[in-house]
């Protein structure tokens, strides 16, 4: 099973696609974590696009395309993948249809207001990096952490206006992606309003629609 999921900063899709692979007991590839794996242990790719990744900006399309191509060779991929953070432009799409049938593209949608209080009520340790949220997974004691006790903080670009900003930027960047598969019919598009717990089953039951069940 051949999966590209899709979604705007906030949906959830990293919970989903690791808990997916887990599920169907296939790879999670992860774009972003092969790149911040490869900074961290200072590769020759690791410093090429080392400044794109620490200011946010696109890697170039070559430099990511290759590494995906590489990585969807690996033996473990034999049996599918999900993978996650790419592609990021039509250019990238295009190239992955040159070497890979995909079976389906997963959306991953959410109303703005929900992901905007998802991340917004986020809280981080400041000393184990923990993650909480306000409403959905408190501390016992407000802003402190219930692991180490070290002191909650918001992640500066966790703010309302941050978060509106990069959905925008989502929106403008994804569109004509959205449209590329959506026109090939391998479109499927899956509520994300709610939690991971209800979230994975629902995805479960979508993708048995399709042939696809779980490993066991
Ligand atoms: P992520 O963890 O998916 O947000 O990715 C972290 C960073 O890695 C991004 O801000 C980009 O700099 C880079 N990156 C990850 N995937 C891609 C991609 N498909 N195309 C271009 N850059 C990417």
């Amino acid at each position: 099973m051949k999966l590209v999921f899709i979604g705007p900063p906030g949906v959830g899709k990293g919970t989903y696609a690791s808990a997916l692979s887990k599920i169907y007991k296939i790879p999670h590839i992860s774009t972003g974590e092969i790149f911040r794996d490869e900074i961290k242990r200072e590769t020759k790719l690791g410093k090429k696009i080392r400044s794109y990744v620490e200011k946010g900006e696109l890697v170039p399309d070559e430099i990511v395309i290759e590494t995906v191509k590489k990585r969807l060779s690996e033996d473990d991929c034999k049996n599918g993948f999900i993978l996650d953070g790419y592609p990021r432009t039509l250019q990238q799409a295009k190239a992955l249809d040159e070497f890979i049938i995909l079976d389906r593209v997963l959306n991953f949608v959410a109303p703005d207001e929900v992901i905007i209080e998802r991340i917004s009520g986020r809280r981080i340790c400041s000393q184990c990096g923990a993650i909480y949220h306000v409403k959905f997974k408190p501390p016992k004691v407000p802003g402190i952490c219930d692991i180490c006790g070290g002191r909650l903080i918001q992640r500066k670009d966790d703010t309302p206006e941050v978060i509106k900003r990069r959905l925008d930027v989502y929106k403008k960047q994804f569109a004509p992606i959205i449209e590329y598969y959506k026109e090939k019919g391998l479109l499927l598009e899956v509520d994300a309003r709610e939690l991971a717990d209800k979230v994975i089953p629902r995805v479960v039951d979508l993708l048995k629609n399709y042939g696809f069940y779980p490993k066991e």
